[in-house]
């Protein structure tokens, strides 16, 4: 698309009283815990909240699994290093700052982000910590508040943004619920099943289009 084209395409949907609220791990940059379950072969890690309904049984698990291994922060942030944003993720995320306030709502965690972020030229991220012990072991995890993602669509309401949610997990379906409208992204096929209601989306081209089209006919 030339320049004056983008322009005038992004000035017809420019609005910044819109909002979109974006889940990261499954929809901008693949899955971290995946990836790390990968690097060290331990296959139990694969485990994520597309899986697990429950996000503090499968942190509990995770700790757990790395207090065994003796695998610390370090190790983790290493393999984060070395990964990429979802292929088309930062052309699709440039895109939408273009026309609508987009925030990340992740459960991801502060030790983990910059690096991810920084490939995507840091989009605002609300996201939890970890709690880290002075050699490097995770000892636990702290969330920002309970249900904060849906808490964050429902504060943003609240100030009169128009918000528009999507994610691919068990844990961005009240976020999606809460909002104006919204929709799955290349979500497994249980959540497809148990949430029939929800459009799923498969591609940016396409999240992109289910936007637009929301927005525009607000
Ligand atoms: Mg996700």
């Amino acid at each position: 698309m030339d320049c004056a084209l983008l322009t005038f395409s992004c000035l017809c949907y420019y609005n910044p009283m819109n909002m979109v609220c974006l889940d990261l791990e499954g929809v901008l940059i693949p899955e971290i815990w995946i990836a790390f379950s990968n690097a060290v072969g331990i296959p139990e890690l694969r485990r994520t909240t597309r899986d697990e309904p429950d996000y503090d049984k499968l942190m509990n698990f995770r700790i757990d699994i790395l207090t065994k291994n003796n695998l610390k922060l370090p190790d983790i942030q290493r393999v984060i290093s070395c990964m990429d944003p979802l292929p088309g993720a930062f052309e699709f995320s440039d895109a939408l700052r273009k026309k609508y306030q987009l925030v990340i709502l992740s459960d991801t965690f502060e030790q983990f982000a910059k690096p991810l972020m920084a490939k995507l030229s840091f989009p605002s991220l609300f996201c939890n910590s970890l709690e880290i012990a002075k050699d490097g072991t995770v000892t636990g995890y702290r969330l920002r508040q309970q249900n904060g993602k849906r808490e964050a669509v429902k504060a943003f309401k609240s100030i009169n943004m128009r918000v528009f949610a999507a994610g691919d997990s068990f844990n961005d379906l009240s976020m999606i619920r809460e909002a104006d409208g919204g929709c799955l992204f290349r979500a497994p096929e249980q959540i497809r099943k148990d949430c029939s209601d929800l459009t799923c989306t498969d591609s940016f081209d396409d999240l992109q289009k289910k936007i637009d089209d929301f927005f525009i006919c607000l």
